[in-house]
């Protein structure tokens, strides 16, 4: 029922806030993190016409084994398999060297399921814009360019799966490139 979703989503937003509570964006201001997966999950709501449920609650979970101490196990109690399963999909494997995960980004888009796909989508759309609006800290301009080229990879591993978000990607990616 649609009280029973609303709470859920609640529920989710509630749990990710608590678990993100003390990490912070890298801008100059150090924006709360949480701003980052709720505003993906609006993304894929307002933008990718995205109304799927375990698609938005996996959305609104996508970092919180990366970033916190939440296992899977905590997710599968309460959000259940399916979510679960799709942010395993999204999480990067930890034990890796940062350049390896980075690598296997790129080699495993196309592989991932169509949820999947469009979280990462919605991820890279947001991260993207948030560079955009302004250069995290410490970070060269080589580096933010560096980024754009890799997101550019991951995303062309992921395309046919939303119109609209790839449009908006492909409108950054176009942006940078007259940049260049
Ligand atoms: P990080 O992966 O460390 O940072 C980018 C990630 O930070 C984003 O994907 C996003 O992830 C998160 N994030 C937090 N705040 C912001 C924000 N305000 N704007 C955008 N993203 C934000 O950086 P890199 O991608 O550079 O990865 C590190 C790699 O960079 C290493 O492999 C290393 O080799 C290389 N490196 C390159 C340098 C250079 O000058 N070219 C210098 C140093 C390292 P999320 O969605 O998870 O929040
Ligand atoms: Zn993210």
């Amino acid at each position: 029922t649609n009280a029973e979703l609303l709470s859920i989503i609640i529920k989710c937003v509630n749990f990710a806030a608590i678990k993100h509570k003390d990490q912070r964006r890298k801008d100059e201001q150090g924006t709360p993190y949480i701003n980052h997966p709720i505003g993906v999950a609006n993304i894929l709501i307002q933008e990718g016409n995205i109304h799927d449920p375990v698609v938005i609650i996996a959305a609104l979970l996508h970092d919180i084994v990366e970033d916190t101490n939440t296992t899977f196990e905590e997710i599968e109690n309460q959000f259940g398999t399916e979510v679960c399963n799709i942010v395993k999909e999204v999480t990067d494997d930890k034990s890796l060297p940062k350049a390896e995960r980075k690598r296997l980004q790129i080699q495993n888009a196309s592989k991932k399921s169509h949820k999947a796909k469009l979280i990462n989508l919605a991820d890279k759309l947001y991260n993207l814009r948030d560079l955009q609006r302004a250069i995290p800290v410490g970070w060269s301009q080589d580096r933010v360019k560096e980024y754009f080229k890799w997101s550019k990879a991951v995303i062309d591993g992921c395309r046919g799966t939303n119109f609209s978000l790839e449009r908006e990607l492909d409108v950054i990616f176009a942006d940078r490139i007259a940049q260049d």
